[in-house]
């Protein structure tokens, strides 16, 4: 098995070289990362400058270091090496829990996986756990073993408290947006803005953060369709808008021309017509 490691903490981070380690018991390992930490880069992608992808030297692993974010990491990782069965990210130093999904870079490497048709498994540890990951790896191990035996969970979040009981599959925690804004002043007293992230309500049971908050290892299963299943079927009902035109005048698959006219729309700058 072929598994692609990323991270969003940069690629000299101790958090990677420790998941490398335990992946290559898995199987072969490449190391592929930004060269700075990116973290809070959520999905972004580099499109307006050509990148470098440089070897260097991790834990006697094969790595390179790219001056990208975490999602270009895992396009260039998968280009230079094909075959990729499994795209790991971590191990994040920091929880990443609940609505911190939407800027995590650590997951948009494992969600980058999943768009090119590949498993992707995000991991975060918190953010002061021991330098040398001893008492973490026993457990990531354990969370590699599952995630590993059930090919049907394409991209899943884990986060692993200080001291687990144990592990518990969960959901995200969406219940209250945990963002603010905190004011500060630069040296000349100009106005300057922090943001940052503060937990305002409990959180709920069953989900990643209330399962962390009860010291247990938290997996939760991700899916990159964000429609609103039961709203759509409801508004659809009530404002069925266009349908029965579409029904009576669209094919249900687009003729080239079509979708070769949509994809020149969607390029910044005008590609060949
Ligand atoms: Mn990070």
């Amino acid at each position: 098995m072929r598994i692609l490691v990323s991270n969003d903490d940069g690629i000299y981070s101790p958090g990677i070289a420790a998941l490398a380690e335990v992946a290559s018991e898995f199987g072969e390992v490449r190391v592929v990362a930004p060269d700075v930490e990116r973290s809070a880069a959520g999905h972004s992608i580099t499109a307006t400058h050509p990148m470098a992808y440089r070897p260097t030297r991790i834990s006697n692993l094969t790595a390179y270091r790219v001056n990208g974010t975490p999602a270009d990491c895992v396009a260039l990782g998968t280009h230079h090496w094909e075959g990729v069965d499994l795209v790991l990210s971590g191990l994040n130093l920091g929880f990443n829990l609940g609505n911190a999904m939407w800027h995590s870079g650590t997951l948009a490497a494992a969600k980058q996986a999943v768009l090119f048709g590949i498993r992707g498994v995000a991991l975060s540890v918190p953010a002061g756990v021991d330098q040398d990951f001893e008492s973490v790896k026993p457990w990531i191990r354990r969370v590699l073993e599952i995630v590993i035996a059930e090919p049907s969970l394409t991209l899943v979040n884990v986060n692993l408290p200080r001291a687990p009981r144990g592990l518990l599959w969960t959901r995200v925690s969406v219940r209250q947006y945990d963002g603010r804004i905190v004011p500060t002043t630069d040296p000349f007293g100009r106005d300057l803005f922090w943001f940052t992230v503060k937990p305002l309500e409990a959180a709920d049971e069953g989900t990643d953060r209330w399962a962390v908050e009860q010291n247990w290892i938290s997996l939760t299963p991700l899916r990159l369709d964000l429609t609103d299943e039961l709203q759509l079927s409801a508004v659809a009902q009530r404002r069925p808008l266009d349908r029965e035109l579409a029904a009576a005048t669209s094919p249900s698959t687009s003729s080239p021309e079509a979708a070769k006219a949509v994809r020149a729309e969607e390029a910044e700058a005008p590609v060949e017509r």
